[in-house]
């Protein structure tokens, strides 16, 4: 029976990994397996019965010698601190492999928010800064939404730390809305950057972009972005699978000669679920959830959750794939990873692949703090650039070491972070 490990010891394997392979010192191993800081502390709330109830929150900063840290918070009922120290550390090297001047961090409240209020969430939000002021802060550590929190609970947490800072700190986090300093371009920016990746990949492979097949898992914000992206550049999407709220299970949208994104947004309920008789009517094929990695595709792109190409489904991706773009995080797992290397397809890793919505972040940050906004079309241009020069970056040192696309960036991310520490002679 293979072992299972929590989060954050899956991370900290990873990084041993390839400490080992940098040959790291080991102080500079000891310094980054673990946070730098992290912050434990309760959050009283007054409910709107009048009881008050006390809510776990943290922090975790687990590397900031790049920048200030960098990384959501999230509301979760599951949250546990090894989570949070995991996500955060996986910041470090997502900052650090597009080459954005940032740290790792990453925060949580133990809540479900379905059970909240929105007064009630606001007084989270307010008591959670309240509780960590000394400590954020647009020089120190830049909180941006992650899992059910959303742009306006990042409103009422810049909110109530420029009342007690006195001024206007817009930096001090991302995702806002764009009335109050929130970027344009933030919402298709991941989509959007997957593509950017994709299109450099192809090259690489030389595969013209133009006719390409791909087939996507999800039909949320990622995988939207990254259809239309795709369709614009020539490319072509034949599928896309998403979870069906009313049958409680997943569906692949399957239309060989391509699917028109709009036209399935049309047809799309609040809760994201495709109207699967106005899709057969329109000539889709509903298949089975799984039924998205099979498709006779050059391109394969997860957008949906993690834990999705198993060692059990590997077996079944079909034999032209030639490239997965992994939108999602964590989407393979390393049995997966395992066939998908030795079968030779190329992968564009997680932290590389979707690295375009941090960067995004990082352009309101610098926006933010200038109080001068770029229009659209600026930031969509500097975030194809940063993605592409990630990229190759990655792809060279890929193909000059014969390292797997996955090793080769956390060696570049790790590799930059050690030498950050190292010039500030920390290690
Ligand atoms: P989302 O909630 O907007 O969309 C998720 C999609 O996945 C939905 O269409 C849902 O129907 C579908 N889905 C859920 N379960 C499924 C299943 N079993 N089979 C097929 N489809 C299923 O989320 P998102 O923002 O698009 O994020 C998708 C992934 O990308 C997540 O792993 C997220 O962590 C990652 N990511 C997102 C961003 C971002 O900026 N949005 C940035 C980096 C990484």
């Amino acid at each position: 029976m293979t072992k299972q490990f929590n989060a954050f010891e899956m991370a900290q394997n990873q990084f041993d990994e390839v400490a080992e392979k940098l040959q790291l010192d080991a102080s500079t191993r000891e310094l980054l397996r673990w946070p730098l800081r992290e912050y434990h502390f309760l959050i009283p709330i007054q409910m709107d019965d009048g009881s008050t109830q006390v809510f776990k929150g943290y922090r975790v900063q687990h590397n900031d010698a790049r920048g200030p840290a960098k990384g959501g918070i999230r509301f979760h009922p599951q949250e546990t601190v090894d989570t949070v120290r995991a996500l955060s550390m996986w910041m470090t090297w997502k900052c650090a492999v597009v080459d954005i001047p940032l740290g790792g961090g990453k925060g949580g409240v133990i809540c479900d928010p379905h059970n909240l209020s929105p007064r009630e969430q606001e007084r989270l939000c307010r008591g959670w800064v309240r509780q960590i002021v000394r400590n954020v802060g647009p020089v120190q550590d830049v909180p941006a939404p992650d899992v059910m929190t959303n742009p306006q609970h990042m409103v009422w947490i810049l909110d109530e730390y420029e009342k007690i800072m006195g001024g206007h700190f817009p930096g001090f986090i991302t995702g806002k809305p764009v009335e109050v300093g929130g970027s344009l371009g933030r919402t298709e920016a991941t989509g959007t950057a997957v593509i950017y990746t994709v299109r450099e990949a192809l090259k690489r492979l030389g595969i013209p972009i133009e006719g390409v097949r791909a087939s996507i898992q999800g039909f949320g914000n990622v995988a939207q972005y990254a259809a239309k992206k795709l369709i614009e550049l020539g490319g072509r999407v034949i599928s896309v699978a998403c979870w069906d709220n009313n049958d409680r299970t997943a569906y692949a949208f399957v239309k060989p000669d391509g699917i028109d994104v709009d036209f399935l947004l049309s047809i799309t309920d609040r809760f994201g679920t495709i109207d699967k008789d106005k899709a057969r009517e329109a000539g889709y094929e509903i298949k089975p959830g799984d039924a998205w990695l099979e498709q006779e595709a050059e391109i394969l792109i997860p957008a949906a959750l993690e834990n999705q190409i198993t060692g059990e489904n590997a077996a079944k991706i079909h034999p032209s794939v030639r490239l997965i773009a992994e939108g999602a995080n964590g989407p393979t797992t390393p049995e997966a990873d395992a066939v998908i290397r030795e079968r030779g397809i190329f992968v564009i890793p997680d932290f590389l692949c979707n690295a375009g919505g941090v960067t995004c972040s990082y352009f309101e940050q610098v926006q933010s703090n200038m109080n001068f906004y770029w229009p659209k079309e600026e930031v969509l241009e500097r975030l194809d650039h940063k993605m592409t020069v990630a990229f190759h970056a990655v792809a060279d040192l890929a193909e000059e070491t014969g390292e797997y696309m996955r090793d080769a960036a956390y060696m570049i991310a790790i590799q930059r972070v050690a030498t950050a520490c190292r010039l500030r002679g920390w290690v």
